[in-house]
């Protein structure tokens, strides 16, 4: 692709982005835009938070998979709403396929909306979903200079979680080396050190998403 075909690419995804944002500071809705690697466990991250949170705020998600509804189902099972997008084989989710996701949702009311989107650390991150904050996410599975090869990422996101911290003892990950190259590309980076498995760090989590939310429904009834 010729680089101005993919700038007026973006420059258009910009756009749905924009009326997107627009929608979502409206209603209050605070979104969450999940970008991580197959299996690091964004899927389960949205588990744990419905069945936790599910008591406590209005949230819905919007599963992007290049194929399949299994994501949505399982957080189904979990209690939780979610719209599967099918994105064909293509590598991310743009605002458009979000705008169309939406016509599936009831907005009403909704206090959070997650968006996980298709598993890949590179275009995912160029392509606008009218988010509020992006979540880098990674498990201790992976390497730990993740934040070195895709800075971009790391660069955007408001919060790194890193995943399968119950794994540290038989992986040679360092949370240290990973957060120490991370805040050097972002000094406003929150990191967040979670087990989903044994539920561990993931009070932080919750409360990182409480100050998301309390943040945009502020924001919301003052435009009101
Ligand atoms: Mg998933
Ligand atoms: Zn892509």
């Amino acid at each position: 692709m010729e680089k101005p075909v993919v700038r007026s690419l973006l420059e258009a995804n910009d756009a749905g982005a924009a009326e997107l944002r627009a929608l979502f500071a409206e209603r209050g809705i605070a979104v969450l835009n999940f970008i991580g690697s197959p299996g690091a466990g964004k899927t389960a991250l949205l588990e744990k938070t419905f069945r936790d949170l599910g008591g406590e705020f209005s949230m819905a998600v919007i599963e992007g998979d290049p194929q399949t509804d299994n994501d949505a189902r399982r957080i189904a099972a979990a209690g939780g709403r979610a719209v599967q997008v099918n994105t064909g084989g293509g590598c991310h989710l743009d605002a458009a396929l979000v705008r169309r996701a939406l016509g599936g949702l009831d907005l009403k009311g909704l206090d959070l909306l997650f968006i996980e989107n298709v598993g890949n650390l590179v275009c995912p991150v160029e392509f606008d979903c009218g988010e509020d904050c992006k979540v880098a996410l990674l498990s201790v599975t992976e390497g730990d200079d993740k934040p070195e090869k895709y800075p971009l990422l790391f660069n955007l996101a408001s919060v790194m979680v890193l995943n399968k911290i119950d794994l540290l003892p038989h992986v040679d990950f360092s949370l240290e080396r990973a957060e120490r190259f991370a805040r050097r590309l972002n000094g406003e980076l929150a990191v967040l050190p979670l087990s989903c498995r044994n539920g561990e760090g993931l009070d932080g989590w919750y409360d990182f998403l409480r100050r998301v939310r309390a943040k945009k429904a502020e924001r919301a009834a003052v435009g009101r």
